[in-house]
């Protein structure tokens, strides 16, 4: 068994215990002589225990294999049960029988032995109601488990006034056993994990819980990471995702909706004590007192360092594309409406400082070059003066990533010529990631019809002119 010589002699007890258990359980799941290996070597162990992996998860895994609460993704199978019957004998032998376990499976599937304690819960909140606790999931990523996959464990973790104190963590198949204490470190195989990587999320690998739990909202959140990323990858388990990222594999890992507090409480430990930062998807602090899962829907996120985190909060902040077309689509309304106060500068707040207004096609361009912020707001006010009553009305709109296509069509009173309206179709090119400010405008207006208008408005001021020279 691995040593515990470097944690805390005050702690020792319990990091010995969910070592023991977990390995025990593990090992049981994929190997029925678990009693007599246990007290060989470690390394024993690894390598008898990887020998036999595949011949004993194929035969657990399709026994007793049964859906859980309707959802066809949430999945029971003989080793869950085996497992976490193994975990809590254990622990109950060395730690009494007076330690409650807040425990994934159920008394009904057969999972808790007699002479086990289970935590009070709250049925409604699902707030746990034990100073101290101990957290089993007896094989997370189950999934991976029952399709034959390499990526699940035995996660543990000791709970005490709402922090996760110890957790261990033993992936059979990867041959690892992880461990933390708080304020002591994170370990692999007994041995201190290396510091995690320092590399910005543009240049980092994510790894992402990706499956119909997440629900619609939070997949769409997830589509927006290959394109700040790397790319996303997925162990499907946390677990597995977990260890990808103490290994400096990625650096960062969402679990944005779906896992409990037995999945999220050991890991959310051992990266806190390899250097990464656990919040929740809204950047908060967790709090290790109640089940999370379905009844608190809190996404957990788990990154290598504070910029990381920074990052992705960023990036899941973003509003939806949906929620953006619809602020782009009311900017450009309200850009329209502030024409009819007459005023130029009334567009001013939805230009960006550098922003390029041009119109177009090159008949008309001439007489009106691209025109900067400034000028434009200037060519503007001077266009306005010329008319009473100007408006523009939208008639299609259509946005497309951080662009909005409108085709409109103005009535306005020109002072001079009387009643004036022509189409217009317009091409505004939003900031990135903002519904109000634009940085390019391309204004494709009717050519015939203005090239007409306003050689007529020309002819009539030189006419008048000229009239009023000759009175002269
Ligand atoms: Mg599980």
């Amino acid at each position: 068994m691995l040593s515990v010589d470097w944690v805390p002699e005050k702690h020792r007890l319990v990091a010995g215990a969910l070592q023991r258990a977990a390995k025990l359980a593990g090992d049981e799941v994929m190997k029925s002589i678990l009693a007599t290996q246990f007290h060989t070597t470690i390394n024993t162990c690894i390598r008898c225990l990887h020998s036999q992996a595949l011949r004993l998860q194929s035969t657990l895994r399709d026994e007793a294999r049964v859906i859980k609460d309707g959802s066809h993704w949430d999945v029971l199978t003989k080793g869950d049960v085996l497992a976490q019957r193994v975990v809590m004998r254990e622990l109950t032998a060395v730690l009494g029988p007076n330690i409650p376990f807040v425990a994934e499976e159920s008394g009904e599937s057969g999972a808790v032995p007699d002479g086990t304690l289970l935590a009070s819960v709250n049925k409604e909140t699902g707030a746990i109601q034990e100073r101290r606790f101990i957290t089993i999931d007896p094989i997370d990523g189950t999934s991976n488990f029952a399709c034959n996959g390499s990526d699940w464990s035995v996660a543990l973790c000791e709970v005490v006034d709402g922090k996760p104190i110890t957790a261990v963590v033993y992936l059979p198949r990867r041959q690892t056993m992880l461990t933390a204490v708080q304020g002591h470190g994170c370990r692999r195989n007994g041995q201190p994990t290396p510091p995690l990587p320092d590399r910005p999320l543009e240049r980092s690998l994510v790894a992402a819980e990706m499956g119909g739990f997440i629900g619609e909202e939070g997949l769409q959140k997830l589509l927006r990471f290959p394109t700040h990323s790397l790319g996303i990858r997925n162990a499907f388990s946390t677990t597995g995702n977990v260890d990808d990222l103490l290994l400096g594999i990625t650096a960062l890992f969402l679990h944005l909706r779906g896992g409990s507090i037995w999945d999220f409480a050991p890991t959310a430990l051992l990266v806190q004590e390899a250097g990464g930062v656990v919040r929740d998807a809204e950047g908060e602090r967790l709090v290790w007192d109640h089940l999370m899962g379905s009844l608190q829907p809190t996404g957990v996120i788990f990154a290598a360092s504070p910029a990381v985190m920074e990052q992705a909060l960023s990036v899941l902040e973003a509003p939806s594309p949906d929620v953006l077309a619809e602020a782009r689509k009311s900017t450009v309304q309200a850009l329209f409406e502030s024409l009819q106060t007459m005023q130029g500068s009334a567009q001013a707040s939805f230009l960006g400082e550098d922003c390029v207004w041009e119109t177009m096609p090159s008949s008309v361009a001439s007489a009106s070059p691209p025109r900067g912020k400034a000028m434009h707001l200037r060519w503007m006010a001077a266009t306005m003066d010329e008319f009473t009553d100007f408006r523009i009305e939208p008639r299609d709109m259509v946005c497309q990533g951080d662009i909005l296509f409108c085709h409109c069509r103005s009535h306005a009173t020109h002072k001079l010529l009387g009643p004036y309206g022509q189409d217009y179709t317009f091409t505004f090119y939003f900031e990135p990631g903002s519904g109000g400010k634009l940085r390019r405008v391309k204004e494709f207006v009717d050519s015939k019809f203005s090239v007409e208008f306003f050689t007529a408005v020309h002819r009539k001021r030189k006419k008048a002119a000229a009239a009023k020279l000759a009175k002269l």
